[in-house]
């Protein structure tokens, strides 16, 4: 039986407590599980994340599902903290356990992007600039970040939500429009909020919110040093291309330094 819709049971600005849908369905592989506790871990680490922002894997069984942590800062989530979703944002396993409101951003990214398999959604400060700047596009500066592309997209919620909304995306609607402004990139900026960054797997993911926010720090110091030049779109595509197979190498650097091993 499917639940027909996601009765909300409590909610706060933050959380919301939601019943879970009758139909369980396989459990994710256990190390990728463990893995996206890592990625947590590894995210609050490198300063992408704080008290705030969450990421989210494809589960590796039901396409149509994906694994997040129950409402809780990242640092501390471990394995048994991961909550299964449907794309709708209708927890599987929450047994009670509060949710995240924007649990939505991942559900209509999975559901629009096939080759999606993670997604991380963040509010690192360095980022967050060029998403209310009227003036300055967020470019590719160094050869990390190269899958940043031309043209990272800017979601305006006024033009969804109106003019009084609290910026979140606390619903299937908004997350939809998001995915849509997304499009076909890796990176979209959310004024006066953050960033969604999606990957071809969980690490890929991660390795792009890392660098992500690496490339604001640079470019705001080249821009305040005045003109500055990106990578050109060649550059680009190339440089992306050719750090996409040394993820691995930062991934294990990570997680030693997330586990105090650094
Ligand atoms: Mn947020």
């Amino acid at each position: 039986m499917t639940s027909p819709a996601t009765p909300a049971l409590e909610g706060t600005a933050f959380t919301s407590r939601v019943a879970d849908r009758a139909d369980g369905g396989p459990a994710a592989d256990r190390a990728l599980v463990e893995e996206l506790a890592m990625a947590n871990h590894i995210l609050f680490r490198e300063g992408v994340v704080d008290g705030f922002g969450h990421v989210s894997v494809r589960h590796d069984k039901r396409p149509d599902r994906f694994l997040l942590a129950r409402n809780m800062a990242p640092a501390l989530v471990t394995a048994d903290d991961i909550v299964e979703f449907d794309f709708d944002g209708n927890p599987v396993n929450a047994n009670g356990r509060t949710v995240y409101l924007e649990r939505f951003i991942h559900g209509e990214v999975f559901r629009a992007r096939p080759d999606v398999m993670a997604v991380v959604h963040s509010h690192s400060p360095s980022v967050v600039p060029f998403s209310i700047s009227r003036k300055a596009k967020f470019l590719p500066v160094c050869h990390m970040s190269g899958f940043l592309g031309m043209c990272t997209p800017v979601f305006e919620i006024r033009d969804h939500a109106g003019e009084s909304s609290d910026l979140l995306i606390t619903n299937s609607r908004l997350g939809a429009a998001l995915a849509k402004t997304l499009g076909a990139c890796d990176c979209a900026l959310m004024r006066g909020h953050g960033s969604t960054v999606v990957g071809a797997n969980l690490r890929e993911a991660v390795f792009r919110a890392v660098y992500t926010e690496v490339n604001a720090k640079l470019q705001s110091e080249a821009m305040s040093l005045g003109d500055f030049i990106p990578l050109t779109e060649g550059e680009a595509v190339t440089s992306a291309r050719n750090i996409a197979s040394q993820i691995n190498r930062a991934w294990d650097f990570w997680v030693m330094r997330a586990q105090g091993k650094l």
